[in-house]
């Protein structure tokens, strides 16, 4: 939130694009701390095993954050997952999975932050969306319907939390080179890039510089936006 060393909170943080962030903001002077599931995290950061679906999982984890680092002025909600699948053969099981890890997580973190950030009267939240939750995808009803969701999410908490300093924004990052994307087939991969005025995939940095914006103070006065990180797909 500030130029200062903040506390920063990254779910996913382990790998991907939430690794990049959890970098930048460490480059950036914050004390990082990662969430994951299982395995070993990462070296170079404060690592908190959590489970982002779990309501006890998420506040047993804000305890020890509290109890042993401090309380975080920045969260990235940034885990998610996709199960995708033409919505013919899409099965309720991996519909109501994918809303759970990509949206009830959300509300999950963003009610354990508040109550801090409410106390501290500061804080910037991030959500991580998708351009396919502004405009859509075939194959990915149950992603694009999440990643909608946690922007209706974002803009109503900003609308709540303003008055308190605290500011919440998502970023809709398009086609980004990571594991997610490195499963998709190659007929796949090239229409995105065909459909990417600057001509290439984004980069896990790509996005993770958006989000250094967001964590500081050069967004004091940005509240409640997507902002689109693709190449310019979206205009
Ligand atoms: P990856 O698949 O590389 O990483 C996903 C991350 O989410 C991992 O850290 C993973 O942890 C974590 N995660 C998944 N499920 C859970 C869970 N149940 N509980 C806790 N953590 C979980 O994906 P990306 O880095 O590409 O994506 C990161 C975010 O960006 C996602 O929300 C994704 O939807 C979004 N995004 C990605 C785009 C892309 O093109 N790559 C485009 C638009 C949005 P673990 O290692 O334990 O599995």
């Amino acid at each position: 939130m500030s130029e200062t060393s903040s506390i920063a909170l990254v779910t996913g943080g382990n790998r991907g694009i939430g690794l990049a962030i959890a970098q930048s903001l460490k480059t950036a002077g914050h004390r990082v701390v990662i969430t994951y599931r299982s395995g070993t995290p990462p070296e170079g950061f404060d690592a908190v095993q959590m489970d982002v679906t779990s309501t006890e999982s998420v506040d047993a984890g804000f305890a020890k954050i509290e109890a042993e680092i401090g309380q975080p002025e920045i969260i990235v909600a940034n885990a998610g997952i996709t199960k995708d699948n033409l919505l013919m053969r899409m099965s309720e099981e991996d519909f109501d999975k994918v809303i759970e890890i990509n949206l009830k997580s959300v509300f999950n973190m963003t009610k354990a932050v508040q109550k801090i950030m409410l106390k501290n009267r500061k804080g910037s939240i991030v959500n991580m969306s998708s351009v396919v939750g502004v405009k859509g995808n075939a194959g990915q009803a149950n992603y694009a319907a999440s990643k909608a969701g946690m922007i209706g999410f974002t803009k109503s908490v900003a609308l709540e939390l303003g008055s308190r300093n605290i500011r919440c924004n998502a970023i809709a990052p398009g086609f980004i080179e990571t594991e997610m994307t490195a499963k998709l087939n190659d007929d796949v991969v090239q229409g995105w890039r065909d459909s990417i005025p600057l001509k290439r995939g984004g980069t896990p940095e790509d996005v993770a510089n958006a989000c250094l914006f967001f964590a500081s103070d050069m967004s004091a006065y940005v509240s409640g936006q997507v902002l689109n990180v693709c190449g310019g797909m979206l205009t």
